[in-house]
């Protein structure tokens, strides 16, 4: 039986660990230590005081804002990190700098997987998020299991592969929700409810997942605690933008969350976006 050690606490990292927990003995490091102490009162997870203490696990997760905070760590405890161990990185990376840590410890014999999350903190809670995973088929065969505790795992192959996905998935969610806030805003703008709208949309063609699920519980209802935030959010953007070389369709969408930032700080819930079209009248183009 696997021993599972979990990095990272957060609104994703928290519930991933919980469900892991139900299966595999799960042992977490979270950088704020209140979080750890959470999390094994309600899961009955073993908290780990030193980190390079996680090296005895056999699987090794992440889930921490970008790449940078995980290689940081993988830096730190690699000469700790024994042969075989398994790493799987649950953060949203850089496609590029996946693949270079995994050819890093690919040396040592250590297996990295990248895999991505995408459902938000409601589907992390019930089990139900999406993993899409990049590294070593015949050993993601072997642990499918371990994926299965927490997500719905789909393979996609090499490593790196799995976050470009993720990259452009996160582009594209952003992207829908501030094109429905402009259509909706738009309709407003010649006197149609946006409840009207919305809801016609919604048995319609133009309906997205946005016009269903974000935009009447986050954006209408002014609850913007959807729980993934705007930096991180921007994050992915900026990732994307390094894959999609010559925008045609997404041009206007890194000018929109550069706006929003500064309006809204990154700590602001990414829905919070919609508000530079419902809220705000100095919109830039
Ligand atoms: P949060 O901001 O909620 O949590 C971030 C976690 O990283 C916390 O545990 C935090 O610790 C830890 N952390 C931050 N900086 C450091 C550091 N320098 N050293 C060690 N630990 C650190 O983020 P999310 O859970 O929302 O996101 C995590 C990853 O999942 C990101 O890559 C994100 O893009 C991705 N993701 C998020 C989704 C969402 O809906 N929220 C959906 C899908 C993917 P501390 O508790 O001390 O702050």
């Amino acid at each position: 039986m696997y021993k599972v050690g979990f990095i990272g606490l957060g609104n994703i990292g928290y519930n991933l660990a919980g469900n892991i927990s139900k299966k595999y003995q799960t042992f977490i490091w979270n950088r704020t230590k209140e979080k750890s102490i959470k999390h094994s009162n309600e899961f009955n997870t073993q908290i780990i005081e030193n980190i390079t203490n996680i090296t005895n696990c056999n699987i090794i997760m992440f889930c921490l804002p970008s790449h940078i905070e995980v290689h940081n760590i993988i830096d730190k405890l690699y000469n700790h990190i024994n042969t075989n161990t398994i790493i799987i990185d649950c953060t949203s990376s850089d496609y590029k700098k996946q693949k270079e840590i995994y050819y890093k410890l690919q040396k040592n014999n250590i297996t990295f997987f990248d895999a991505p999350v995408s459902g938000g903190p409601e589907k992390a809670k019930s089990g139900e998020i999406t993993c899409m995973i990049g590294g070593d088929e015949k050993k993601f065969n072997e642990i499918e299991d371990v994926f299965k505790s927490f997500s719905n795992p789909q393979y996609v192959g090499e490593v790196g592969t799995a976050s470009a996905i993720k990259s452009i998935n996160n582009i594209m969610n952003v992207s829908h929700l501030c094109l429905a806030a402009e259509a909706l805003k738009s309709l407003e703008n010649i006197g149609i409810d946006k409840t009207i709208a919305l809801n016609i949309i919604n048995k319609s063609s133009g309906r997205s997942l946005m016009t269903e699920e974000r935009i009447p519980k986050h954006i209408m209802e002014k609850n913007y605690n959807y729980g993934f935030s705007l930096g991180l959010m921007d994050k992915d953007v900026n990732l994307a933008k390094n894959i999609i070389k010559e925008p045609i369709m997404f041009s206007n969408i890194y000018s929109l969350l550069k706006q929003s930032l500064e309006k809204y700080g990154k700590d602001a819930d990414y829905t919070e976006i919609t508000k530079l079209f419902f809220e705000d009248n100095n919109l830039n183009k």
